[in-house]
């Protein structure tokens, strides 16, 4: 059996992906060395966590046992490569749909921010807070670290790289009193479950028969993204895990991406003659 150490935080390996067409590569350079000082300085001490990011070269594998962080255009996109649930190898995925916020107004900087820091808190996507509101009811909290303070007003720069503010622990945490202590990284909530505009919260209110459900600051959905595209961790939290599929092997990964680029070129191509 093997021998008890001293206690470390073993370092998360992440492989950063890009394969949208609307992110050069040296775009997401910067943006991964900004994440990196985030991981290493704002998040893993608060959090208790510690990974690595590294840049997959364009065409190479990501490297075995590591967790993805894939850039990608959107949710059709990264369906029809074959970027599913899971990695590969069955390890968590993050999926940043870069296109999807450019069209949106938002900034894809926070949202790779949002879904990296929420993959460390939370890999398997089945974490929540028990809020027992009388003997037979109550509500779970997703354990999503970024959703209540996911607007970008609220994000933060690290080397001029706008990123994403997130909560303490504290934030789940139903005993603290208003303003005791710090419930995120720009202090700008100020009771545990507080959400600030445009912040959400998945809920599920046992017994009521209606599944993951979202609260808004708003207490509506004012933006669409709410509904949670395939492949976001929204969708994935409301579908059973034994439905979860892993993503293809790399090959075909690659193989796919050179079909939808042709895909893309061709009805592009149809479009100029169109006009
Ligand atoms: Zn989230």
């Amino acid at each position: 059996m093997p021998q008890p150490t001293h206690a470390q935080t073993p370092t998360i390996q992440i492989a950063v992906i890009n394969e949208s067409t609307v992110l050069a590569d040296a775009d997401v350079s910067p943006v991964v060395a900004a994440l990196q000082k985030q991981v290493t300085n704002d998040f893993g001490p608060v959090w208790g966590t510690a990974a690595q990011l590294t840049i997959v070269p364009k065409g190479a594998p990501p490297a075995a046992g590591s967790w993805w962080l894939v850039l990608l255009d959107d949710s059709d996109q990264a369906n029809a490569l074959g970027y599913h649930d899971l990695t590969t190898e069955g390890l968590p995925i993050g999926k940043v749909f870069a296109a999807s916020d450019l069209k949106a107004g938002t900034s894809w900087t926070v949202t790779a921010s949002h879904e990296l820091l929420e993959m460390l808190g939370d890999p398997n996507i089945n974490l929540t807070v028990f809020v027992q509101n009388s003997n037979t009811a109550g509500t779970l909290y997703a354990y999503e670290v970024c959703d209540a303070c996911e607007d970008d007003s609220v994000g933060y720069q690290v080397d001029n790289i706008l990123l994403s503010d997130f909560v303490y622990p504290s934030w789940f945490e139903s005993f603290r009193p208003e303003g005791s202590t710090q419930f995120d990284r720009m202090n700008k909530i100020q009771t545990p479950l507080q959400l600030l505009a445009g912040g959400y919260i998945g809920t599920f209110v046992v017994n009521s028969g209606s599944g993951w459900t979202q609260q808004t600051a708003e207490k509506r959905p004012t933006n669409i993204l709410h509904r949670g595209s395939v492949g976001t961790r929204r969708e994935r939290r409301s579908i059973p895990h034994e439905l979860w599929i892993n993503s293809l092997p790399q090959k075909k990964i690659v193989s796919n991406a050179q079909k939808y680029r042709q895909l893309l070129e061709s009805i592009q191509q149809r479009r100029q003659e169109a006009a």
